[in-house]
């Protein structure tokens, strides 16, 4: 499985992804919004984009389906819930169906809402596990759900399915919030000390080339999969009196959601 990561340089700080088999050089594009760099990396490589991939129906994924389809030819892959937000899909996916890339690539579908209601993950299979994860999981945080998503949906999404997936699991978002994400973490467990040595690297980091990191790094700087953190729980009761001596995951997770909005 071949990976470019595409940095769009917008303002909403978008990645784009090529996913590509290295025998047939067909290429999957995920999110493809920058058109044009998607278009232009696949030229690059001299790989064919034969699928388009949408993680969800907002329009900062979905925004250059057309551009990439209108030059390609390629099929419309996005959640079977999302027929009705997303026009043109040529195949509805759910969880466990598997999207085939050229002869060498698999990957499988996660079902994993709260940002939206249908939102799709999906994850390679064979050596290379990695999790291509739009606005579920970001590095070092977690996706809102203002725009039609559920919290607690959200959380069940990380519980059940995210948190089981092996620590290897590399991550590849929809964006890059890593900076404001790790500030994040600090505030809410500021003796976090592997939050604290990796958030002045990525200042310096070039979004180009940026850092991929793993689900056991998500593991250690990523508050909402720190649930039962001493100090999460300790800082968080200052913000909620009324949290117990021990809540449950669910409660700090969705606390934690709630406070990130203002934050
Ligand atoms: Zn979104
Ligand atoms: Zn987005």
């Amino acid at each position: 499985m071949l990976v470019e990561q595409v940095w769009t340089a917008n303002s909403g700080r978008n990645f784009n992804y090529l996913i590509a088999c290295g025998e047939t050089g067909e290429a999957l594009a995920v999110d493809p919004l920058d058109h044009e760099k998607c278009l232009a990396a696949a030229k690059a490589k001299g790989w064919t984009i034969t699928q388009v991939l949408n993680t969800h129906h907002h329009r900062d994924h979905t925004g250059g389906n057309d551009q990439v389809i209108a030059a390609t030819g390629a099929k419309l892959l996005a959640h079977a819930g999302a027929r009705e937000q997303i026009a043109g899909i040529d195949r509805g996916l759910q969880a466990g169906d598997v999207i085939k890339v050229g002869r060498s690539v698999e990957l499988e579908c996660l079902d994993t809402p709260g940002h939206t209601m249908s939102h799709i993950c999906v994850l390679s299979r064979g050596d290379t596990r990695a999790l291509f994860s739009g606005d579920t999981l970001f590095n070092a945080g977690a996706g809102n759900c203002h725009n039609g998503g559920h919290p607690s949906e959200l959380y069940h999404s990380f519980a059940t399915q995210l948190a089981k997936l092996p620590d290897a699991t590399l991550v590849y978002p929809g964006h890059d919030y890593i900076c404001n994400n790790l500030r994040f973490t600090l505030d809410r467990e500021p003796d976090n000390a592997r939050a604290a040595t990796l958030l002045p690297e990525m200042e310096r980091q070039d979004t180009n080339r940026p850092m991929v990191t793993t689900l056991g790094l998500e593991k250690q700087i990523n508050t909402f999969f720190r649930l039962s953190s001493p100090s999460v729980i300790r800082r968080l009761r200052d913000a909620f009196p009324d949290l117990g001596e021990q809540p449950d995951q669910q409660t700090v997770f969705l606390r934690l959601r709630e406070l990130r909005n203002k934050w």
